[in-house]
């Protein structure tokens, strides 16, 4: 079968590999569409996501779905020929965190397709992978293998409003249009936001943003006034950018609250810490995901959620230089995503 590797800074490669082997409670999938992710770029563009670094050959990805292919002894959650969204993450179960419901901050999460850990979580860009039965979640009904795919970004949006706590009738700004940018957009509506404002330094993201609900989108390169004027009751930094941090702290009302939900640089940042006392700021961060992940197969499912304007295209396996490219250029794309043929 094939598998996509990266072995160093742009050095990915697809590479033939045996298909692996399952055991008891295990499940084989054959992979139906896998979306490429900031931090996938990452690993390929610069070896390494942050203090995360490429020592051994990675496969990425970490937002798949797929087919069931074969299921080992003791299976019950799934059955041959499934269709099924994969959650990338492995948490144990025992620890402090995942015993107080908070699985995403668990001392000994393995979270697929990431260097993390050495050895690395190997990932889902390969024809087949083998899955613990608990991180599958079968869906009925016509939705798209692509689509299901996008269950895991949004579980990260879902999240991040989760982290807000009531956004009934409040005003909400989201700085990045990217892929968590827009699912944001989508999650902050599901959540009662009276409106949704969306800042971006790029034309594309900012139209796709308005496709799935913004109802009001500025470039943050301009002089507009928005982003200087206190005038939401929450924001959501999902751009990664330094000045768009301290766009979300200018622009939100005394008391509000910012949520930080991009990956910023792993530098150390200066920003005025005074804004945050003196107006009485909450500045919370949101990482992964728990619960989540169920309601985002659900809602994606269900059809109350329609992630279609952000899938950008879809290559095989063999293209995946191809696709990366694409999926860095914001200019072009949303979410490009892998599938097997
Ligand atoms: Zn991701
Ligand atoms: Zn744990």
């Amino acid at each position: 079968m094939l598998t996509c590797r990266i072995h160093a800074k742009d050095d990915l490669r697809i590479e033939t590999t045996d298909e692996p082997a399952i055991a008891p409670g295990q499940v084989l999938i054959r992979l139906g569409a896998g979306g490429i992710c900031g931090s996938d770029l990452h690993y390929y563009f610069e070896g390494r996501n942050g203090s995360f670094v490429v020592r051994e050959p990675l496969i990425p990805g970490h937002e798949a779905s797929g087919v069931v292919a074969k299921i080992g002894p003791g299976v019950t959650r799934v059955k041959v020929g499934d269709r099924i969204a994969v959650s990338p993450s492995h948490a144990c179960g025992a620890c402090d965190y995942c015993r107080e419901g908070r699985e995403h901050l668990c001392r000994n999460m393995r979270f697929l397709g990431s260097a993390s850990l050495y050895p690395h979580v190997q990932g889902m860009f390969c024809e087949s992978f083998v899955m613990a039965e608990r991180q599958c979640y079968p869906v009925t009904g016509d939705v798209s293998l692509g689509e299901l795919a996008m269950a895991e970004p949004l579980a990260v949006a879902l999240h991040g409003v989760n982290r807000a706590g009531d956004l009934l009738g409040k005003r909400v700004l989201v700085t990045g249009g990217g892929t968590i940018g827009c699912l944001t957009v989508i999650a902050a509506r599901l959540a009662g936001a009276t409106s949704v404002t969306v800042s971006d330094v790029l034309d594309r993201p900012l139209a796709t943003a308005r496709a799935v609900g913004a109802a009001r989108t500025l470039r943050a390169d301009t002089q507009d006034e928005t982003l200087a004027t206190p005038q939401f009751d929450v924001a959501f930094e999902a751009s990664g950018s330094l000045a768009a941090l301290k766009a979300c702290m200018a622009a939100t009302k005394r008391g509000g609250i910012i949520v930080q939900i991009g990956t910023l640089p792993h530098e150390p940042l200066p920003f005025v810490v005074n804004e945050i006392m003196s107006k009485e700021l909450d500045l919370r961060g949101a990482f992964r995901w728990g619960i989540e992940f169920d309601w985002a197969v659900e809602y994606i499912a269900s059809g109350r959620v329609d992630v279609k304007p952000l899938l950008s295209g879809q290559f095989p396996l063999q293209d995946a230089v191809k696709a990366f490219q694409l999926a860095k250029d914001k200019t072009r794309s949303t979410k490009v995503q892998l599938i097997a043929t």
